[in-house]
């Protein structure tokens, strides 16, 4: 192609392309196994291309993401795809994506990108007010829960740390801060904690009780250890919804610990906090408007396509003081009630990602959001029953929230490990592995609104069928 524009017919057989390819991906989906039988030399191939010097139609670009891209992919959206996570994006979604880039705003300041501003603002504070917070708390949309993390433990740290001035960074520090996570933490608090200079060290594992909880007797104990060691401690990090098995930290004990102490709390609510949008939760979540900050990612229990994470920040004026610069090259005009979202967060080109979670939220309403996650809790207590009822499976705990976790009682690590390879191998399922008190688990997270109870019985089917061929 001798330009970079595309002429009008073009454009309008790419539409219909982009049409009839989402149908045809769609309506063949379940039919498809859910991990490819990967096509080594066909990736390689591509893997090794040259770079070329001529252009090529565009149609044929089309035919070979059909033909070598969409066969080689995991198919995130498949009703039996149960691992991680990852949800499938909403119908709009694809959609939101291609009028995102269509318009390609900046959303760094609010001149990149007025009507995204607006947008972006409305998503954050129905967001907010979720959790009965106020609708203007400061906040933005970033790539996913663990950038969303970073951006709020920001924000903790600088103002956590006595005296710290974000320009001297932890070079001025002479008192260690400590973090205080379970056991059950996500590992993106600690790679925040290592990119903050805080050190993975500094950060002090709490244990679980039965139902892999945070144990606030051993918090407490632990902070009045460090504070006796001479360390500082500065912020705690709260799960509601960990990543394993989806236990929700008694976030009203530890907001009481923290505000006894003096310490920010962070609820890292990537996977659960949107739980909220079922009334079976909601007791379980409220506590979370006592947080300083909270993370949640739209792009799993809001079925928004990735990426797409959100970071609110409660505490009066912390998002600004750790992220606002002012740059001689940047629009200088304000607009009252108009923010320059690159002062809350460390990106300064943004795209306009909130199109697509507004998209979302308004195209299918809050009812059919909130009965989504409902069916969702309802189809991992369907499976998590279904696998209490064999004597040979275990259950690690009852479901709280979408996932869960099981092995077979009488194997080694290995075996289930097996087990987890085989059940992938076979197409049918795709789980995730799980390691609770150091023992292998299979781990099923129910995030596709495709899945029925059907697709559970196939699943469970497929794990006795492969039990039984590996059990001998
Ligand atoms: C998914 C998840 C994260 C990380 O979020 P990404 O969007 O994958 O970056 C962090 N914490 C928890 C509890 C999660 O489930």
């Amino acid at each position: 192609m001798g330009s970079l524009v595309l002429n009008v017919a073009t454009i309008r057989e790419m539409a219909t392309l982009l049409g009839n390819t989402l149908v045809a991906y769609q309506s063949t989906l379940s039919d498809r196994p859910v991990f490819p039988d990967v096509d080594v030399a066909a990736l390689d191939a591509i893997a090794s291309e040259t770079l070329p010097e001529d252009g090529v139609p565009i149609q044929s670009l089309v035919e070979e993401f059909n033909r070598v891209i969409v066969p080689n992919s995991l198919h995130i959206a498949h009703p039996r795809f149960l691992a991680y996570v990852t949800a499938s994006p909403s119908g709009v979604a694809p959609f939101a994506e291609a009028f995102t880039a269509m318009i390609d705003q900046n959303c760094a300041i609010w001149q990149g990108g007025p009507a995204a501003n607006a947008v972006e603002r409305r998503v954050l504070g129905w967001l907010a007010g979720l959790f009965g917070l106020a609708e203007d708390t400061p906040g933005l949309l970033v790539s996913g829960g663990s950038m969303a993390n970073l951006v709020a433990l920001t924000a903790a740290r600088d103002a956590s740390i006595p005296g710290h001035k974000r320009e001297n960074g932890m070079q001025s520090v002479s008192t260690p801060m400590t973090v205080y996570v379970s056991e059950e933490i996500h590992t993106s608090v600690y790679k925040a904690a290592n990119m903050l200079g805080i050190g993975q060290n500094f950060v002090r594992t709490i244990p679980v009780d039965d139902l892999y909880r945070m144990r606030v007797d051993a918090l407490t104990q632990t902070i009045a250890k460090d504070r006796a060691d001479g360390l500082q401690p500065g912020i705690v990090v709260a799960s509601p919804g960990t990543v394993q098995t989806g236990a929700f930290d008694p976030i009203d004990a530890i907001a009481d610990v923290c505000e006894n102490e003096g310490l920010w709390l962070h609820a890292d609510g990537a996977y659960g906090a949107l739980g909220i949008l079922s009334d079976r939760l909601r007791p379980e979540l409220t506590a979370l408007k006592r947080a300083d900050s909270l993370t949640m990612d739209p792009h799993k229990l809001l079925f928004s396509s990735n990426e797409a994470g959100c970071a609110l920040v409660r505490r009066p004026g912390a998002l600004h003081d750790a992220f606002a610069h002012a740059s001689s090259y940047i629009g200088q005009e304000t607009l009252p009630g108009f923010i320059d979202f690159k002062d809350f967060g460390p990106q300064l080109t943004r795209q306009f990602r909130a199109l697509k979670v507004w998209w979302v939220i308004r195209a299918h309403g809050m009812a059919v959001l909130r009965k989504t996650v409902d069916r969702l809790l309802d189809l991992a207590v369907y499976l998590a029953e279904a696998i209490a009822a064999r004597p040979e499976l275990e259950l690690a705990v009852k479901p709280t929230l979408t996932a869960v976790c099981f092995r077979v009682r009488e194997w080694d690590d290995a075996k289930n490990a097996a087990l987890l390879s085989a059940l992938i191998k076979s197409g049918v399922v795709y789980f995730g592995p799980a390691v609770l008190r150091g023992k292998f688990y299979l781990r099923a997270c129910f995030t596709s609104y495709r899945t029925t109870a059907n697709d559970v019985d196939m699943v469970m089917d497929a794990i006795v069928r492969e039990y039984e061929r590996l059990n001998h």
